[in-house]
């Protein structure tokens, strides 16, 4: 049916590539091109397909890009770079005739902050290029849009309150280690809190908000309230919504070792001289973590991660709560990586088929929740990351 590029060869990386393998009559050719060329080739190895292509390309170069589409000549490119790649990546598919996805949305390196506006520019362009763009479509953002959409479609007439609540059970037995890339997983978790009510965002101070909420299979956590970037596109394509929030479990190891890395400044993004030479201290301490990539073999436990949603059907006030659980252990066996990486990759590579089916096809930039989420709904039953409701129970938020 197509082509793809998959760009990135980390941890969502690796899932993306086994997910794409695993649907041959969908992605009939693929490549995988990434900074450095060896990860790739061992993703391909791992995969056990040698048909897969792989490529060294620096995304932060839109004359390299280019070059590449244009030899390989995929129909989407999968970002699953960093977030800075976003915009070198965007224009080399305007330039170039490829049709986009990705999980997170741009950031400027020498700013922690996140919003789709610099993403959202390009509306016109695509539009204008008959090409589609298909924004944060990894799990958080992703999965938790297409939940909200699938439940304003199916089971409420008005949307008034949601809470996306994400849960890491799991336990991977080091002192400390991020789940994702370390700088962006720092940078993210560090930033004041926010969450929108009655048309207005409110900011709170980082992790100041926190609460106890029950995870099914799993118990209560406590859960913190972030900000995260689906917010800003939920609450503008369903505007019912009076409050939109977001909780994350952190345990209190995770949390002294993080306050510990703010207070010796190793959470700083501007550089520093050592030595006579200029580095980042968040840069320095991602190469000492452990790889997130290499955290699978021991983890243990599960995440769960849905939307807790309360509004109007027929007059009458109803909450839904969906959810998928995903076992760390049954991610790795699968594809070599952890759940964490396995819920943003799977949801990755079903955008990309809902695009290649013709099914999410549509000229312009776009956040998940606009397409139609049964197709995908569907698909997430049949690719590892099966979800359930629960209707009028206690939402608790
Ligand atoms: P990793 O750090 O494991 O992988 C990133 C990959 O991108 C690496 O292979 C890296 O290459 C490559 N890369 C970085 N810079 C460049 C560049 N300039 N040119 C080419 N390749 C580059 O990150 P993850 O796999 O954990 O995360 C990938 C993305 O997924 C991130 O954007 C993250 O924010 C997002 N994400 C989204 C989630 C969601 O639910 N929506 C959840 C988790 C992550 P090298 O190996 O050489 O460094």
């Amino acid at each position: 049916m197509g082509k793809v590029l998959i760009i990135g060869a980390g941890g969502v990386g690796t899932v993306v590539a086994h997910k794409v393998a695993q649907n041959p009559d969908v992605f009939t050719e693929v490549m995988i091109a990434s900074r450095t060329k060896s990860k790739c080739d061992a993703v391909v190895k791992a995969i056990g397909n040698p048909a897969i292509q792989t490529a060294q390309v620096d995304a932060d170069c839109v004359d390299e890009l280019v070059a590449l589409f244009n030899r390989f000549k995929p129909e989407i490119v999968i970002n699953v770079a960093l977030p800075y790649q976003d915009l070198t990546i965007m224009e080399a598919c305007l330039k170039s005739g490829v049709n986009y996805l990705d999980t997170a949305n741009y950031e400027p390196k020498d700013v922690a902050h996140f919003e789709y506006s610099w993403q959202w520019a390009y509306k016109k362009r695509f539009a204008e290029a008959g090409l589609t763009a298909i924004l944060g479509c990894g799990f958080d953002p992703g999965v938790s849009g297409i939940y909200t959409a699938y439940a304003a479609k199916h089971h409420f007439d008005r949307i008034e309150y949601l809470d996306i609540v994400d849960c890491n059970a799991g336990n991977h037995h080091k002192a400390f280690a991020t789940n994702f890339n370390p700088e962006i997983n720092i940078r993210e978790i560090t930033q004041n809190g926010r969450y929108y009510e009655n048309g207005q965002w409110v900011t709170t101070r980082p992790l100041e908000i926190h609460k106890d909420l029950t995870y099914p299979n799993i118990g209560p956590r406590d859960s913190y309230l972030l900000y995260h970037e689906e917010l800003e596109s939920l609450v503008k394509n369903f505007p019912t919504i009076k409050r939109a929030r977001f909780w994350m479990t952190f345990g209190q190891e995770y949390l002294t070792h993080l306050r510990v890395i703010q207070n010796i400044g190793m959470a700083r993004i501007d550089e520093v001289e050592y030595n006579g030479t200029k580095i980042v201290p968040l840069q320095f301490l991602k190469a000492v973590l452990p790889n997130p990539q290499d955290l699978g073999e021991n983890y243990e436990g599960e995440t769960s991660i849905g939307c807790r949603i309360r509004g109007l059907k027929d007059g009458k006030e109803r909450t839904y709560y969906v959810y998928n659980n995903c076992n760390h252990q049954e991610a790795y066996k699968e594809t070599g990586m952890q759940g964490v990486s396995y819920t943003t990759g799977v949801p990755a590579m079903i955008g990309a088929m809902m695009f290649l089916k013709g099914l999410w096809k549509r000229p312009g930039v776009w956040n998940v929740e606009e397409f139609d989420p049964d197709p995908f709904m569907e698909q997430l039953n049949k690719q590892g990351l099966p979800w359930h409701e629960i209707f009028d129970g206690d939402l608790e938020v």
